[in-house]
């Protein structure tokens, strides 16, 4: 028997069954044994009926006194009742629903019953509906750490159990790529005793052992595949864009502020990545309001000096307006510096609108230095005369599929890459997602700056709120109101946008001008409302999460957030961000949905928590590596996402850079060297 091997060719195994594991994806050994439980029951506790107490999940070993089956009044409802004894004494055990039990055990046979003590009256301790498993050498469903599966009707798990122990004691080929010795080295568990481990545990450190080695076994040709797409990139080589230390600090002396330490220590890290034949990869990560952009405008500034081109790619149309105003500005006085916009709904040039195609005509003559986009400038393919550097903004908001731009956007060399985030990655992810990138940490926030005074306050204090809104107002400031959704959908009691936009701009306060901003908007009303909300002329905005990313808004000092409680940690941080960006106090108010959520411990967290980096990492501690890879869009799909560890992720980074070094150790990894080929052809995470 090998993985191959077809399931139809096992014991018990007819066309019924075998069609029904076919609805789980197993037709062959390999698969059913790749079926690993999602659970255990933890029946590994026995003991003697006298000692038993209420409560208590346990395994006993005992004999059958009696057994019938019963029907009880209501109808349909039947029942099986048998009392069970040790030399300790007896106890009743009840089934509901499962007629056959009485037909199958018999009276004086020796049994194990698994399940959790319950009272029957204040006398009588009582067993419902415990797991029976017939007395064998070996229990496979009592008395241990019992495996539980995904399964479905036909396929229970007790049939799974005896397939899969009947297997794991008739398989002789477990495909495993590493030789004993070498996994031995490696402190992994040889396949064939991580399968086993993973289905029949004697401990739960073998259930931790065993998925180490399957997570190790499915990371090793991502983590390959990244490697070999860096070392791809550094041998392309790529533009150099010279080190003009007077032109920067020219740049930064027209300012309108002084730059932070950490500012001048990216910047100056980013003009030195950019000044060598070598393609950079960096991630620019500091929280919002800390002052990314003017770190991206300085690197943008000296490609433009040496005649290279900057894409600057945003997840929203709001954020590319901002970005352009902003660069606009910037360069006010370096007139030299093209700047060009590109978006679904506009392009513009120098602050002029413009034709696409000119646009683009312009761009491919190298007219433009530095080009602002969204996904719109992902569509032209080879729009660049000399694209030097890439700035991805927000970085984790792209898909990987997007990121392909980098293989196909230029022509000649790969860019220098940027990206930019304001939820920082934790290390080991960062790691292996992108290879050994480079960070540039803002840890520094401009001076003067405020903690945001964060609340969660109870629906019955809301008018309260509002009246201090109402008073932020009148001495000049702006408020933003975010609600999760923007229709109210039946089922939902979550405050939509549009109704509470009506709500508020009616009743409550019909005296401001109150705006209404949503992602599914038309980009005109998104861009004239965003406009008069940072002229002041709409003093309250109403909005769904998409004001999360990126905008900046110095003036406005208080934020609503509605049903706080559906909001990860990371996005209520960067919809705080939103405010206290100005000099002056900001404050942010968390209503929740429900009083219930009142003393919900992650919002009370966060309300005293400021530091951006604390909270991704309680983030990654609620939801495991495997949840992040996914929601980094990180074009991976891992099989087993839940067994990624932090070990894991840096066991089989480990392993993939000796493999770079000594490929012709590992030429007999065939299938790990297949898939990660296969992997680093279409993975841009560069
Ligand atoms: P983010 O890091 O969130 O992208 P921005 O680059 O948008 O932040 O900067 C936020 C605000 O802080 C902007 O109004 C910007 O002009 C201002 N700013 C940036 N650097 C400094 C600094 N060193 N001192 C004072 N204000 C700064
Ligand atoms: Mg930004």
């Amino acid at each position: 028997m090998n993985f191959s091997t077809k399931v139809t060719t096992l014991p018990k195994v007819g066309v019924k069954l075998a069609s029904a594991l076919k609805q789980l994806g197993i037709t062959t050994v390999g698969e059913l044994l790749y079926h690993f439980p999602y659970k255990y029951l933890d029946f590994s506790n026995t003991a003697q009926i006298s000692d038993l107490e209420e409560g208590q999940t346990v395994t006993i070993s005992a004999q059958v006194d009696k057994i019938k089956a019963q029907r009880a009044f209501k109808k349909g409802l039947s029942f099986s009742i048998a009392t069970v004894y040790d030399q300790t004494g007896s106890i009743e055990a009840v089934w509901f629903n499962q007629p056959y039990l009485a037909k199958s055990l018999k009276t004086e046979e020796q049994i194990y019953l698994a399940g959790t003590v319950t009272r029957k009256n204040s006398r009588q301790l009582q067993l419902v509906n415990p797991v029976v498993e017939k007395f064998s050498e070996q229990s496979l469903h009592t008395g241990r750490l019992v495996p539980v599966y995904h399964s479905i009707e036909l396929v229970y798990n007790k049939t799974l159990r005896n397939l899969i122990h009947h297997c794991l004691q008739n398989i002789t080929k477990w495909d495993d790529e590493f030789s004993s010795k070498k996994i031995k080295q490696l402190n992994l568990l040889g396949l064939s005793e991580a399968i086993k481990n993973l289905h029949f545990p004697e401990s739960w450190q073998d259930v931790e052992h065993g998925r180490l080695r399957i997570a190790f076994n499915e990371l090793l040709p991502q983590q390959l595949a990244v490697l070999i797409k860096e070392k791809a990139l550094r041998d392309a080589g790529s533009f150099e864009a010279k080190l003009d230390v007077e032109a920067i600090k020219t740049f930064v002396a027209k300012l309108p502020f002084t730059l932070t330490n950490s500012q001048k220590k990216a910047a100056w890290d980013i003009a030195n990545n950019i000044s060598q034949p070598v393609p950079m990869n960096r991630l620019l990560q500091g929280d919002v309001g800390s002052g990314k952009t003017v770190v991206i405008a300085i690197a943008a500034l000296l490609a433009s000096l040496s005649k290279l081109q900057t894409a600057i790619l945003a997840p929203t149309e709001i954020l590319a307006n901002q970005h352009y105003a902003t660069f606009l500005e910037l360069f006010r006085t370096f007139k030299k510096v093209k700047i060009g916009l590109i978006t679904r709904n506009s392009s513009s040039v120098d602050g002029s609108e413009t034709t696409k195609a000119e646009l683009l005509k312009k761009a491919k003559s190298g007219k433009i230095d530095v080009l602002i986009g969204t996904h719109s400038l992902l569509q032209e393919k080879n729009s660049f005369n000399k694209l030097a550097l890439l700035v991805i903004d927000e970085q984790h908001r792209f898909g990987v599929a997007q990121r392909s731009f980098l293989k196909e956007g230029y022509s000649n060399k790969p860019p220098h890459l940027l990206s930019v985030s304001a939820t920082p990655i934790p290390r080991t992810l960062a790691l292996s997602l992108y290879g050994n990138l480079q960070v540039s940490d803002l840890k520094q926030m401009p001076s003067g700056r405020k903690l945001v005074i964060t609340k969660v306050v109870p629906d019955l204090e809301r008018d309260k709120i509002y009246h201090f809104i109402s008073q932020q107002v009148q001495m000049g400031r702006q408020a933003f109101i975010v609600t999760p959704r923007v229709e109210d959908s039946e089922k939902s009691e979550l405050k939509a946008a549009k109704q509470e936009f009506e709500l508020l701009s009616k009743k409550v306060f019909p005296q401001y001008k109150v705006g209404l901003l949503y992602g599914k908007q038309k980009a005109k009303e998104k861009s004239e409302t965003t406009k008069l909300f940072a002229e002041n002329k709409i003093q309250i905005l109403v909005a769904t999460s998409v004001i999360e990313i990126g905008v900046d808004f110095p003036n406005a000092s208080v934020i609503i957030i509605e049903g706080a409680e559906r909001f990860g940690l990371a996005q209520l941080h960067q919809l705080r961000g939103r405010v206290g960006r100005g000099l002056s106090q900001s404050y942010c108010f968390l209503l929740t949905t429900t009083e219930s959520h009142q003393d919900n411990e992650r919002l009370q967290t966060f309300t005293k928590t400021f530091d951006g980096f604390k909270l991704a990492e309680d983030d990654l501690k609620q939801r495991g590596y495997g949840d992040l890879f996914g929601s980094m869009q990180s074009g991976f799909n891992f099989k087993f996402p839940k067994f990624i560890t932090e070990t894991a992720l840096l066991k089989s980074h480990e392993v993939a850079s000796e493999i770079m070094t000594h490929p012709e150790e590992y030429k007999g990894l065939k299938r790990t060297l297949k898939l990660a080929n296969e992997f680093a052809e279409d993975y841009h995470g560069e």
